[in-house]
């Protein structure tokens, strides 16, 4: 998909198309690094390989007993040539799409949902298959978990109004399957940290990408722009899915699932938890919320 430009790419899936990478404040940047630098967010895991089967059977497991999840539209090459494509369309479980291992330098995370954004059939999204990690690890399960949420939100139409909140729900589900995978929330502060690091490495490039000290693509400084913005929200969220009371969590669960339903939007959700500015706010003001600093000092 990466010969199609962002904005041609925020148009096919319908989100509001105006959209410019994301001035960061210092504030935010140094409330970052401080939290990567708290003792308990620098102790490191050990992480145990796994079996495939029974790293995807735990997701299963987890949205059998959290969603009811819908089918999506996919796409199978029958034939895939230079001259000739034979493709079958058809509606299907997420789980059925096909899980195809890549190898990736020590990216024990790494997770791909293979796309096709077409211009002149609908649905315009079908999904090829998922790709993770040939590393299989307890890990796995969470990239899963994140790239399965992905393909349930993202072929509802309307279910995310801005571009910048499209990873929010595939963030939020993968840190309450953490959450639940291991005693001790080994898993859970595996994430945080790998999340930190990335909050806070692309808040500081974008920065300097706006003060032309770094060099990226206008395409390259949206997509950090996207994972910014939808972890710290996505964090602001979990924070109070975390301390929740048990009708909190249950409420909030419901409204996902309303969310994969088509019956509500991802902004909505937001706006109910935090002041999440107008969605087409071309640069949104950003921080941690109390709850979720005091989630990364627990
Ligand atoms: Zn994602």
């Amino acid at each position: 998909m990466a010969e199609i430009s962002i904005n041609e790419q925020i148009k096919r899936r319908g989100y509001i198309s105006e959209i410019k990478p994301y001035i960061p404040t210092i504030d935010l940047i140094i409330t970052a690094s401080n939290i990567g630098k708290l003792e308990v967010n620098q102790i490191v895991s050990k992480i145990h390989r796994m079996q495939i089967e029974d790293a995807l059977r735990d997701t299963r497991q987890f949205f059998a007993s959290f969603y009811k999840l819908h089918d999506v539209p996919s796409l199978r090459y029958l034939l895939n040539t230079r001259f000739l494509k034979f493709v079958k369309r058809q509606k299907v479980s997420p789980f059925a799409l096909p899980v195809i291992p890549k190898t990736v330098t020590d990216e024990a995370f790494y997770g791909g949902l293979i796309t096709e954004l077409s211009k002149d059939t609908y649905p315009p999204i079908s999904f090829i298959g998922i790709e993770l990690s040939s590393l299989v690890t307890e890990l796995t399960s969470c990239s899963y978990t994140h790239e399965i949420t992905h393909a349930e939100v993202d072929s509802v139409n309307g279910a995310i109004g801005s571009y910048y909140n499209s990873e929010v729900l595939s963030v939020f589900i993968e840190l309450q399957i953490a959450e639940l995978l291991a005693k001790g929330e080994k898993i859970l502060r595996t994430e945080d940290k790998r999340r930190i690091y990335e909050i806070e490495t692309l808040a500081r490039e974008l920065k300097e990408y706006h003060q032309k000290r770094l060099l990226k693509s206008e395409d390259d400084a949206l997509i950090d722009s996207k994972y910014v913005i939808s972890d710290v929200r996505a964090y602001n969220l979990f924070s109070e899915y975390y301390y929740g009371s048990a009708s909190t969590k249950e409420y909030i669960i419901s409204r996902i699932q309303s969310i994969f339903d088509g019956n509500y939007t991802v902004e909505e959700l937001l706006n109910e938890f935090m002041d999440i500015d107008r969605i087409n706010d071309l640069n949104p003001t950003l921080s941690f919320s109390k709850k979720a600093i005091k989630y990364f000092n627990r």
